[in-house]
């Protein structure tokens, strides 16, 4: 299913901006450190998506610079697509720019990719899947017909 997996908002401290959102009754339900982004990210379910925040480990870090140009906020928006190859190669095929040219494994082994805001509506967009398809108890497409040879 295609579907806005989770909004991804830069801070300067998760520790300080967390609380915001535990007053509104939501709750991390997990941090990690992604340590080729330089980034400590906590992510907090808000009903099918998510809030990302996403604090710097260094200055000179992607977050990190985008804190001291704009200040914190919106940093990208993320889609959750089914098959992340096709998603690529259709990008491409359309032209578009992307941060990176190949898909890109983190933490937690989900996989995702970034498009430039150039080619995305000014936005930065990630696009994201997770790693093994087998998130089991999660039926997105109605009725699964239990193995049944047709015929
Ligand atoms: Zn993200």
């Amino acid at each position: 299913m295609t579907k806005i997996d989770h909004l991804g908002i830069a801070v300067a401290s998760i520790a300080a901006a967390r609380g915001f959102y535990e007053a509104l009754g939501l709750n991390v339900a997990q941090e990690e450190t992604v340590e080729h982004e330089q980034v400590r990210t906590a992510m907090i379910p808000v009903g099918e998506s998510r809030i990302e925040l996403l604090e710097p480990l260094r200055e000179d870090s992607v977050i990190g610079r985008f804190l001291q140009k704009r200040g914190p906020g919106l940093h990208h928006v993320a889609l959750h697509v089914d098959d992340i190859g096709a998603a690529l190669a259709s990008l491409k095929a359309r032209g578009a720019r992307l941060i990176s040219e190949k898909v890109q494994v983190g933490a937690g082994g989900h996989l995702y990719f970034f498009v430039h805001p150039a080619s995305a509506g000014g936005v930065l967009l990630e696009i994201c899947q997770e790693s093994g398809q087998h998130d089991s108890g999660q039926h997105d497409s109605g009725p699964q017909p239990v193995s049944e040879p047709s015929e």
